[in-house]
């Protein structure tokens, strides 16, 4: 006997919904997971009605139903809002340039303007030279950094009023984790924010429709849509650290699905003490972008490499940074310990 579909009770179950247990129809499917992003989006606020919003596009599975369904819920609730697709070209050939071309026929699929802006153009360094530089082990904490700049900086040239991600509920509640783990309270309080205000000059305000959606859910909507997309991970893709929280979330939603909503309401609900010393924002005295320190994280990874001491980024070298913004020279201790590249 074939299942029926537990909302319509009419047509036939395709699939057991991830997320509830319900078995549904394609249709029922559908209309579910677009209704909870549009819920997420009124619940929220994310928009008002006139703006730009650029839809940050890799080509990958999230951001590709991010851009359908933006454009869809668009449409059916008339948000009246201008859309567009952000990329960023971090250089890594096999992987980006490929994913680019997927990016591109979105591109035509859905009718929207396209931006793409490159590591290259904008620090000088593709990721191909950075880890022929820097090697496989922190080669994503300079892609993270130099991204998220990126974003914001093509979002300026767009003159976009937002930034949406395509962040699920799985990369949330993993970011959940991880900052747990490294007992980094000033990130845990703004990992599960479904928006964030613009934090200065020059940065975009962001905004994870997706947030609330679980990645499962995700590739079945893409695959059942039909929907382009690129689907290889990146050559470069050591990232150890995520991928052990990753694993571990995967191990307790086999177990008990909710938990991925249940450690994302956990970092919802945790508050900062009052007196909790958090990091003051100031801006990089050399870029002028958003910044703790007198210089921004990407000027310093870029310093580190420009000079070959790519080590100057990762881990705590504050003291020297103020050294190499007054153009003191290192000692040959401290250059020696920067060049290494085996870290
Ligand atoms: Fe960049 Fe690392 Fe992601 Fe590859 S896996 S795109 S190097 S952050
Ligand atoms: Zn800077």
């Amino acid at each position: 006997m074939p299942v029926l579909c537990s909302s319509c009770g009419d047509k036939r179950a395709v699939l057991k919904r991830p997320k509830t247990g319900h078995s549904l129809c394609k249709a029922c499917f559908f209309w579910a997971f677009e209704e909870e992003v549009h819920q997420t989006i009124v619940t929220a606020n994310l928009f008002k009605h006139g703006e730009i919003v650029g839809i940050a596009a890799s080509g990958g599975k999230d951001s590709t139903v991010l851009a359908h369904v933006m454009k869809l819920l668009n449409e059916r609730f008339n948000y009246g809002l201008e859309l567009m697709l952000l990329s960023v070209d971090e250089g890594i050939s096999g992987y980006r340039d490929d994913s680019l071309e997927t990016v591109k026929r979105n591109q035509q699929q859905y009718e929207l303007p396209l931006k793409i802006v490159s590591y290259e153009e904008l620090y000088g360094w593709t990721m191909d030279a950075i880890v022929k530089q820097v090697g496989r082990k922190n080669n994503c904490t300079f892609c993270g950094v130099f991204r998220r700049q990126a974003l914001d900086r093509g979002a300026l040239m767009l003159k976009v009023d937002k930034i949406c991600t395509g962040h699920n509920a799985d990369d949330i509640a993993e970011t959940v984790l991880m900052n747990v783990l490294r007992g980094d309270i000033a990130r845990l309080r703004r990992c599960t924010a479904v928006s964030t205000s613009s934090e200065g000059d020059g940065v975009v305000p962001r905004c994870k429709p997706l947030k609330y959606a679980y990645e499962k859910e995700i590739v079945l909507y893409a695959y059942f849509k039909k929907l382009d997309y690129f689907s290889t991970e990146c050559i470069y893709s050591p990232n150890a650290y995520r991928g052990h929280a990753r694993t571990f979330l995967k191990d307790l939603e086999s177990v008990r699905p909710s938990s991925i909503m249940d450690i994302i309401h956990s970092g919802e609900n945790l508050s900062v003490r009052d007196g909790v010393k958090m990091p003051v924002q100031g801006t990089c005295q050399r870029c002028g972008y958003i910044s703790s320190q007198s210089l921004c994280k990407a000027c310093v990874l870029l310093e580190g490499l420009n000079r070959g001491l790519p080590k100057l980024g990762i881990g705590k070298h504050h003291r020297l940074h103020d050294k190499i913004l007054t153009q003191q020279p290192l000692t040959e201790k401290e250059e020696r310990k920067l060049k290494a590249v085996n870290f």
